[in-house]
Parts: C-alpha cells; structure tokens; sequence
C-alpha cells in the first residue's frame, strides 16, 4: 500500500523538510524493517536529502540551482516554467532510504526536503516501504 501526503508551497521556489511526514507515513503502514521510497509525482518539483540544521544550506542550493538554470532563457516549452522542470530533472522525483525499527536511517544532519520549483501550489507525496525480506 502507498501512503501520500500533501505539501502546501507558498513561494515560487523553495525546500520543505518533510523528513516527520515520511516518517509518520512508515508508522502508518506499521511496518519496521526495510526500504523507503520517497517519490513525488509532479514534473516541476522533486525531492532530496541534505542539512536539515542551517536553514543556509537549501537557501544555498536555490540560488545556484538558479545560476545553473536561469528563469529567463530561450526556453521552447510555452508554458513559461522550463526552469523549473529542468531544476526538478537534475535534482530527480525520488529518495530511497532504509527503515529500521520504523524509524528513516538517516545521517545526524540529514533531512529530507520536498523541493518546489514552480509554487506555491498543492503538492502530493508518496510513499512506500517495501518490507526486507532477509
Ligand atoms: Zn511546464
């Protein structure tokens, strides 16, 4: 079973950590050991895993994501929101990490982050432990 959950964005671009709603997802499926996929299935967001301390390090990401991909360019795509869909390519849809005694196996300062590239809108999450067969 998939468990999902909604994020609400409220600026053009930012990181949520939502490192506590994965985690209540697993308690839900009651499930202790195995392997977590995060994925969201939007094609202008994505999510990743870093610093969850300073809020510095995806302030940091964002703007040079933004060097990388500028929000003006000779873009085709006529919907005006080519930078956020090639933003959401680089950084991917998913995460995996283990569960072990229901909890994320994550580093000290790891959190997980749903990224918005093209908000505020409302978001969906989903996910899925896979239990260990072993
Ligand atoms: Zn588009």
């Amino acid at each position: 079973m998939i468990q999902t959950f909604q994020v609400k964005t409220t600026k053009q671009t930012e990181f949520i950590n939502i490192t506590h709603s994965v985690e209540e997802a697993i308690q839900k499926t009651g499930m202790k050991e195995g392997i977590c996929i995060i994925f969201t299935p939007h094609t202008t967001a994505a999510i990743t895993i870093n610093e969850n301390v300073d809020p510095s390090v995806p302030k940091d990401i964002i703007m040079e994501l933004s060097k990388i991909v500028p929000f003006e360019d000779r873009y085709q795509h006529t919907e005006g929101n080519s930078p956020a869909h090639i933003k959401a390519s680089i950084i991917g849809c998913s995460q995996t990490v283990f569960v072990e005694t229901g909890k994320l196996v994550l580093g000290t300062w790891q959190g997980i982050f749903f990224c918005e590239f093209d908000g505020p809108r409302s978001r969906k999450i989903y996910v899925k432990v896979i239990p260990d067969g072993g």
